[in-house]
């Protein structure tokens, strides 16, 4: 005999009584309300650091910290934790925008003179999906398949005909692109030495090519870089740039380089397929921040939108029909996920080719949830600008700082012991999960009335 269930509202209500309800509360709102908390067990210190002697809080009690704490999961896509996912985001922001404007995170605010460009690059066709479509004067026209798709249609990015899609193509293609990615950074430098008439050898005694890039997966389940390029002086970001070097030499080397990158893929079936960009490529100078909308009506972007937008990409998971979270075990396992049949059959694809000898280095079994995409999905250039180690850096040291404070002492004549260990990852049950997603929301609205008020600064 099954019990009758209890509703969810009490079971909830519940909760929200119980003794240990503010302590867990304050646990979760530590990790911003994370979906999938890392659970860990021990005891945390400050010990002074020459004698070793455990120091006390101004009301006598040792600063020690004992029993549990949680630690939050860390994952950058939405579908799995908004709120680490919306951290990353925020954290990709200000990272991004350091670079463009400066003026935080110890890069200058002269970059924003700096010749500057937003290219968005693109891979070729596998064969024709479905799409929304407008012609040159901006009139909707029918997809190939006859019909005109809505916005939210399903179908949109699925392939006109299966059957005749180049599957190994686009996986070969995804697991290449961070390598046509490097390929294209050195043809740019290339490029910019020749227009500039430096031997490219010596163009880093003159010049320093910074950047960030974010892939964003299409619906079709393929990759685009959107990246934002500097030119710096030698030095990097506080350098002057050279005068020869201008936003049209930058394009102009842009869209050579885009041209000329290719890579070669492995052979398969005794061919050898020669991997490069699709034929779409976006490029537009960034303007400095003065204007509010995105693009202005010459085609140019201000900076703060753009940073903001790519933070947004940087949260984005391989599509709607969200593919596997995590690597995937066996090819079993993809027919199982609650995925497209387009994105399942580019697992597919991935999983088998994982298994060819000659494909061994391309790890495609590891990368297949990702749809054989191997790289990073937010990277840069060494001095670009702050690293996510740093923010994240900074953020721990105003941490420890206010519980030094609260204690009297200095940081440098004091250690923190930390010990511990891991019991399990997740919330207990449903009701916590709920709770925690409350959390996380309210931070994510907080931070968000924040955003708007800094920028209008
Ligand atoms: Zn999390
Ligand atoms: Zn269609």
């Amino acid at each position: 005999m099954a019990l009758p269930e209890v509703p969810a509202v009490d079971r909830l209500a519940r909760r929200l009584q119980s003794p240990d309800y503010q302590q867990w509360r304050s646990m979760v709102e530590a990790t911003g309300g994370c979906a999938h908390p890392v659970r860990l067990t021990g005891h945390w210190m400050l010990t002074d650091k020459t004698t070793g002697a455990l120091l006390s809080k101004p009301d006598g009690t040792p600063a020690l910290k004992s029993g549990h704490l949680f630690a939050p999961c860390g994952n950058r896509r939405e579908s799995v934790c908004p709120a680490c996912s919306d951290r990353y985001a925020a954290d990709a922001f200000h990272l991004v925008r350091a670079g463009m404007s400066g003026g935080s995170k110890g890069v200058p605010v002269t970059v924003a003179d700096k010749p500057r460009l937003f290219v968005t690059l693109t891979a070729p066709s596998f064969g024709p999906v479905h799409n929304r479509r407008t012609s040159a004067n901006g009139k909707r026209i029918p997809c190939r398949c006859g019909r005109y798709h809505h916005e939210d249609d399903p179908a949109i990015g699925q392939p006109v005909d299966p059957s005749g899609y180049d599957y190994t193509g686009h996986v070969l293609w995804q697991a290449h692109a961070g390598k046509l990615w490097n390929r294209f950074t050195i043809y740019l430098r290339r490029h910019i030495a020749r227009a500039a008439g430096i031997p490219v050898k010596s163009l880093k005694d003159h010049a320093r090519l910074s950047y960030a890039k974010v892939a964003e997966f299409q619906k079709r389940g393929v990759i685009h870089f959107h990246a934002m390029i500097r030119l710096d002086g030698p030095e990097g970001a506080a350098d002057a740039t050279p005068s020869w070097a201008t936003a049209d030499l930058l394009t102009d080397a842009v869209h050579a380089a885009h041209a000329a990158t290719g890579v070669e893929a492995p052979e398969i079936d005794s061919t050898t397929r020669l991997l490069t960009w699709g034929e779409q490529i976006d490029v537009r100078p960034i303007r400095a921040v003065d204007a509010h909308q995105v693009e202005d009506d010459q085609g140019a972007i201000t900076d703060d939108r753009l940073a903001s937008y790519v933070a947004k990409y940087a949260t984005k998971g391989t599509g709607k029909s969200e593919a596997a979270d995590r690597p995937i075990r066996s090819r079993e396992h993809i027919e199982l996920l609650e995925a497209s049949e387009h994105h399942r059959q580019i697992m597919r694809t991935a999983w088998d080719l994982g298994g060819l000898e000659d494909l061994d280095g391309l790890n495609l079994r590891r990368w297949c949830h990702m749809l054989a995409f191997r790289g990073h999905f937010l990277s840069k250039s060494q001095r670009y600008s702050t690293t996510f180690k740093r923010i994240r850096g900074d953020r721990q040291i105003w941490r420890l700082e206010q519980n030094l404070d609260e204690l009297g002492v200095t940081a440098d004549s004091v250690a923190v012991v930390n010990h511990w260990e891991m019991t399990s990852i997740g919330h207990r049950d449903p009701e916590e999960q709920e709770l925690a997603l409350a959390i996380a929301d309210r931070k994510r609205q907080a931070r968000k009335d924040r955003y708007a008020n800094e920028r209008t600064d």
